[in-house]
C-alpha cells in the first residue's frame, strides 16, 4: 500500500506540515522547572467539586514555579455545549480564587486557539501524518456491524473492541477505500496499534508511566485500533489530548483517576506521533461516606448537592474556606503546617504532589465546616461584612442593607466574642450567619425556644425586677450580680453549685434566671453573651424587648 498517496487522498485538504506546527507552537520560554498546566472542561454548564480540586491542583503547580495555567474547552461533543458555559467556568474558579493566565476568554496566548472545536486542521495534519506512516487506517465498519462484532467477542468471552482479527478494514486495500469514499461510505480514522492481540493482558508487554501521584504505573500496553477521528472529522479525546498538550506544551497533566485506564493508549499515540510524554498526575477521585450504608462512595450529581460548586456559592462559603479545606484533602502535611503557622498566607504553604492521596479523597461537609469556623476567626469583622453584603446581594437582596448602612453596628455583631485568647467559633458560612445573628434586626427577632420549665411560672417576676435594675452603664460582673441577686430573691440558687449541693430548696439556679432573659431579648436559650448583646443592641431595644416579652 501506498501510504502517502492514502493520505492524500483522506486529507487533500491538509497542506500544513507537522514541522510548521512546531514553529507555529515553539517551546514555551520558561524557566526550567517550570510547570505549565491545563483545565479542559467540557462546556456542560456543571461545575463540580471535582473541577475545583484538580483545578487547585493545577493552579497551585504553575504558579508556584513561576509557570502557566490555561483553560481549555474541550467542546468536541456538541450535543453536551450549553450557553454561557464557559463564563460559568471562568467565574466559579475565579471566585474561589483560582485565576487563568491563558486561554479561552482570556486575553492573550499564543499557543490557541483555545476551543478544540476550532482546531480541527491541526488535529487531521497529524491524523494524515500517522496514516502516512502506515499507523492509522479508515475504518469503515458500521454501528450495526460493530454491534455483532460486540455480540460475538460477548458470546466467545473475547477482549470486546476493535483488534486483531476483527480490525478488518486494516486489510483494505487503496482501489477498495477509494472506492467506498467514492460510493458515499462515512470512516472513521482508527490508530493502527502495534499492541499484541493473541496474549492474555499478563502476558502482553508492560508499559511503565511515572505518575507524578502515584509513582511508577506498570499497564498492559494498548492493543486496541481506537478511533481518532470520527467520522465528522472531530478528533476522540485520546487523540485531542495528545495533540492539545504537546502543541499547547503543557508539562503536568492533572486529570482524573478516571483517565487512567485509557493511558495505555495515550502513550502509544504518543510514540507514534513521535511527540515526549508530559508528566501525568491523575488525582484521587473525591468520594464521601454515605449516609445511609456508612460505606465510601463517589461523591454523585443527583444525590449530593454539594458536588456542584453552585452549593457552596449558595450557602456563602468564604472561599478562603473552601481552598483551607481543599488543601487539607489535598495534601496530607497541610494541617500539620497550619497547625505551626496559623497566620500564614495559604499560598506559602508548598504544595507538592507527592503528598497528594491516591486511594480517594475522602470529602466531608462536616470537616468542611470546622475548618471554615477556623478560618473566619482569623477573618477581620469589616472583611466578614463585605462577605455577607457581597453574598446577600446574590442570593438574599433583601437582607444587603443591614450590611450596608450601619457598618458599625453590623461590625461589632459579626466580632461578638472573638476577641481573646479563645474566641468564639460562632460563623460558619453566609446563609448560617445571617441566622445565627437574625436576633439583631427587630425584623427578623422571633421567640425560638421555650423559657426553662422550673422558671415558667416566674417570668413576670424575674423580668420585673430585671427591668428595675437594669443600668446600661454596668460592667459586666455588676450586671451579672444584680441577676444573682434577682435568682437569690426569687428562690433560686445563685450559683448552679448551690443547686446541686441541694435541689430540694431551691426552684432552680441563676443559669434559669438568665436563660428567661436570654429569650426574652434574643428568642433563643443558647447565644453569645448577653451583656455584650446588650451592649451592641443599646439600652432602648433591650428594654422593649423585655416588655414585648412580658406584654
Ligand atoms: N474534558 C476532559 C474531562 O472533562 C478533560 C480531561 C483532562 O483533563 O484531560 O474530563
Amino acid at each position: 500500500m501506498d501510504y502517502n498517496k492514502l493520505a492524500e487522498l483522506l486529507f487533500p485538504h491538509i497542506k500544513k506540515t507537522p514541522e510548521e506546527y512546531e514553529k507555529i507552537y515553539p517551546q514555551r520560554n520558561l524557566p526550567a522547572d517550570a510547570k505549565v498546566t491545563r483545565l479542559g472542561p467540557s462546556p456542560t454548564g456543571f461545575i463540580h467539586l471535582g473541577n475545583l480540586y484538580g483545578a487547585f491542583v493545577d493552579e497551585r503547580l504553575a504558579h508556584q514555579s513561576g509557570g502557566v495555567f490555561f483553560l481549555r474547552i474541550e467542546d468536541t461533543d456538541d450535543k453536551r455545549y450549553v450557553e454561557g458555559a464557559v463564563d460559568i467556568i471562568i467565574d466559579s474558579l475565579r471566585f474561589f480564587g483560582i485565576n487563568f493566565d491563558e486561554g479561552a476568554e482570556t486575553a492573550g496566548g499564543s499557543y490557541g486557539p483555545y476551543y478544540q472545536s476550532e482546531r480541527g486542521e491541526i488535529y487531521q495534519c497529524f491524523a494524515k501524518k500517522l496514516v502516512k506512516q502506515g499507523q492509522a487506517y479508515p475504518c469503515f465498519l458500521t454501528s450495526e456491524e460493530i454491534e455483532e462484532i460486540r455480540a460475538k467477542q460477548e458470546a466467545n468471552k473475547e477482549n470486546m473492541g476493535i483488534y486483531g482479527k476483527y480490525a478488518i478494514c486494516r486489510d483494505l486495500t487503496y482501489e477498495e477505500i477509494e472506492a467506498k469514499i467514492n460510493a458515499g461510505e462515512s470512516y472513521v480514522i482508527r490508530l493502527k496499534s502495534s499492541g499484541s492481540t493473541d496474549l492474555p493482558p499478563e502476558e502482553m508487554r508492560h508499559i511503565e508511566v511515572e505518575d507524578g501521584i502515584r509513582g511508577t504505573l506498570s499497564m498492559p500496553e494498548n492493543n486496541q485500533d481506537v478511533v481518532i477521528l470520527k467520522a465528522n472529522g472531530i478528533p476522540t479525546y485520546h487523540f485531542a489530548h495528545v495533540i492539545d498538550d504537546h502543541f499547547m506544551r503543557t508539562t503536568h497533566v492533572v486529570r482524573g483517576a478516571e483517565w487512567l485506564p485509557s493511558l495505555p493508549i495515550h502513550v502509544e499515540l504518543f510514540e507514534k506521533v513521535g511527540f515526549e510524554m508530559p508528566v501525568f498526575c491523575h488525582t484521587a477521585q473525591l468520594m464521601k461516606i454515605d449516609e445511609e450504608t456508612g460505606q465510601k462512595r463517589k461523591l454523585s450529581k443527583r444525590k449530593d448537592p454539594e458536588l456542584s460548586l453552585d452549593y457552596y456559592r449558595n450557602e456563602g462559603y468564604h472561599p478562603a474556606a473552601v481552598r483551607e479545606y481543599l488543601l487539607t484533602i489535598l495534601n496530607s502535611n497541610y494541617e500539620e503546617w497550619r497547625a505551626e503557622n496559623p497566620l500564614a498566607a495559604i499560598d506559602d504553604f508548598t504544595f507538592t504532589t507527592e503528598k497528594m492521596s491516591n486511594s480517594g479523597a475522602l470529602f466531608d461537609l462536616n470537616k468542611l465546616n470546622d475548618i471554615s469556623k477556623d478560618t473566619l476567626v482569623r477573618i477581620p469583622a469589616s472583611e466578614l461584612r463585605e462577605f455577607m453584603a457581597d453574598w446577600s446581594r446574590e442570593f438574599k437582596p433583601e437582607i444587603t442593607h443591614f450590611f450596608e448602612d450601619d457598618c458599625a453596628y453590623i461590625e461589632k455583631i459579626l466580632d461578638l466574642g472573638r476577641a481573646g485568647d479563645k474566641p468564639r467559633k460562632d460563623l460558619i458560612y453566609a446563609k448560617q450567619i445571617f441566622e445565627f445573628i437574625s436576633y439583631f434586626f427587630d425584623d427578623y427577632f422571633k421567640i425560638e425556644d421555650d423559657v426553662p420549665a422550673n422558671a415558667s411560672s416566674d417570668v413576670q417576676d424575674i423580668l420585673t425586677e430585671y427591668l428595675a435594675s437594669y443600668n446600661h452603664e454596668d460592667d459586666q460582673s455588676e450586671w451579672f450580680s444584680k441577676i444573682r441577686a434577682i435568682a437569690e430573691k426569687l428562690g433560686y440558687a445563685a450559683k448552679p453549685k448551690d443547686y446541686k449541693k441541694n435541689p430540694e430548696i431551691y426552684k432552680g439556679h441563676v443559669g434559669d434566671v438568665s436563660t428567661v432573659i436570654r429569650i426574652a431579648l434574643m428568642g433563643r436559650a443558647q447565644s453569645p453573651d448577653v451583656w455584650e448583646i446588650q451592649q451592641i443592641l443599646g439600652e432602648e431595644r433591650t428594654r422593649a424587648r423585655i416588655k414585648q416579652f412580658m406584654s
